[in-house]
């Protein structure tokens, strides 16, 4: 499995960056003065054993986003591999596999010295969370914000997935974005469809273009670069509005039919 990326936050948390399945992306999560490591979602046991393997790291916890198999399929082999803890969100825990430590709104986690604050997300699915290492700048967002894209509404409602959405609008702009999937070139399609004369999305569409044609992940984004890009976080936009002939419309609905024809994309 080739080392894709390792990135290190200025607070020193060490993020190992993997592919798993078609168009996954996995992360070990380490603390480098503890060795505490976590991985985020485990789509594939394989190759998270050969990621721990190649950082000589050994795995304490599983941190779920939710309960979708390309995200917590492996827990239970996992677990019996490594003995590490389940962590997952507490509204969907009886979907989690082997889950030990269930988490919600409001709550911090730790990986050695540095702490993630738990957002409760729900839309994608009825129990989503996602985890923002504030000190570090660094979150994990599953299948909720993608680059450029949210995830699909399978158990929720648009209103409940725009007051999720929401919550990413109160992060800082220099926060590193980690989502789970390498769906931001089909993403940005869309977002141009949507945007057509939004400057940064062109360029962002164009720099995504250029790192695929060389093969190259084009995560982690910023939530800077997601407030100006992506139109699943800009109903407010009157160029979004206009594009959808909806000048003034509720949010939540400018929302949903965004969502609705990103659908039938
Ligand atoms: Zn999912």
């Amino acid at each position: 499995m080739p080392n894709l990326n390792t990135f290190q936050s200025d607070g020193g948390l060490a993020v190992f960056m993997f592919r798993a399945l078609q168009d996954n992306y996995c992360y070990l999560v380490h603390d480098p003065d503890t060795g505490t490591t976590g991985v985020v979602d485990t789509p594939e046991v394989a190759p998270i054993v050969a990621a721990l393997e190649e950082t000589g790291w050994s795995l304490d916890f599983i941190l779920n986003t939710h309960h979708h198999w390309d995200h917590a399929g492996g827990n239970l082999e996992l677990k019996r591999l490594t003995g590490c803890r389940v962590v997952g969100p507490r509204a969907d825990r009886e979907r989690i596999p082997g889950i030990d430590i269930s988490l919600g709104d409001g709550d911090r986690f730790e990986i050695g010295s540095h702490r993630a604050k738990i957002f409760d997300t729900p839309g994608h699915t009825s129990g989503h969370i996602c985890y923002l290492f504030e000190d570090d700048r660094v979150a994990f967002t599953g299948d909720t914000l993608f680059s450029m894209g949210c995830g699909r509404l399978f158990e929720g409602s648009p209103q409940q997935m725009w007051s999720s959405l929401q919550k990413f609008l109160t992060w800082p702009d220099d926060t590193r974005v980690f989502c789970a999937h390498e769906y931001t070139q089909s993403n940005a399609r869309f977002a141009l469809t949507a945007e057509p004369g939004n400057r940064a999305l062109i360029e962002r569409a164009a720099d995504v273009d250029r790192l695929r044609a060389r093969g190259l992940p084009t995560i982690p984004s910023t939530i800077g670069l997601e407030k100006a890009t992506n139109p699943f976080l800009r109903p407010m936009s009157t160029h979004l509005q206009e594009t959808l002939g909806m000048r003034n419309a509720d949010l939540v609905e400018v929302f949903a039919e965004t969502r609705r024809r990103k659908d039938k994309f």
